[in-house]
């Protein structure tokens, strides 16, 4: 199948509350124009170098979400066009992107990464640590962010019962924290969901999914 096709297979079998991501990550220009070219204008990428090139290379209308793990030195090289950036996991890294949106005289939306999985390979705050940073005084601070919601990751498992635990687990501490809605937090999105478990991670109450292999078939490393 095309990758025209693959997206709207994926499109016709999730309901409309849901965003998908498209990611990118590794494809090239000419992949990412056919998904454009059918519609597609959110995309995902996981390192900021990639990104940048690809956002010089095609059309403005794209959303271009920072997926990955972000490194504090090198959120300037984004600041200037990032719609989204899911891999928030420090308040350090909170006040880096605030500084760099001020210079752009943006606000720029971020999700706050929890911890969920039992692997010690992926990244993501505590839900303790997570709650203290939206309940902190020095968040109000930081006006050129937004946190707009949370993102996790399940484990790497064959487990359903597992990763549905973790994607439950993921919902429920967003519900609690979506009561704290200030001027830059405004908690409305959940995005967890990947090639093999969007479904599952849908009926656990996702609102965004982030796709890849599924639209643009198997990466080469
Ligand atoms: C690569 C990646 C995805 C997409 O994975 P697929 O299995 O190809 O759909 C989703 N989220 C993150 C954080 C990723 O790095």
């Amino acid at each position: 199948m095309s990758i025209a096709q693959n997206l709207e297979l994926i499109l016709s079998n999730i309901p409309k509350h849901v965003t998908l991501v498209a990611v990118s990550k590794t494809k090239p220009v000419g992949d990412i124009m056919e998904a454009y070219n059918a519609g597609q204008r959110i995309f995902g990428e996981n390192k900021i170098q990639e990104m940048v090139d690809k956002h010089n290379q095609m059309p403005k209308d794209i959303q271009w979400h920072m997926i990955g793990h972000v490194q504090r030195n090198k959120v300037k090289y984004m600041a200037e066009f990032v719609s989204l950036i899911h891999g928030v996991d420090s308040f350090k890294l909170l006040k880096e992107i605030n500084k760099q949106a001020k210079k752009h005289d943006r606000i720029i939306n971020c999700l706050l990464q929890i911890k969920i999985a039992d692997e010690d390979s992926k990244f993501g705050m505590s839900v303790n640590d997570t709650k203290h940073i939206l309940q902190s005084e020095a968040l109000k601070e930081l006006k050129h962010i937004c946190v707009t919601g949370v993102m996790g990751m399940a484990t790497f498992t064959d487990d359903t019962n597992q990763i549905k635990r973790e994607f439950n687990q993921l919902k429920s501490v967003f519900d609690e924290l979506k009561t704290l809605q200030t001027k830059n937090c405004q908690l409305q999105t959940v995005s967890m969901g990947m090639s093999g478990d969007y479904q599952l991670a849908i009926d656990c109450g996702s609102t965004m999914i982030r796709v890849g292999s599924s639209i643009f078939g198997t990466r080469n490393y």
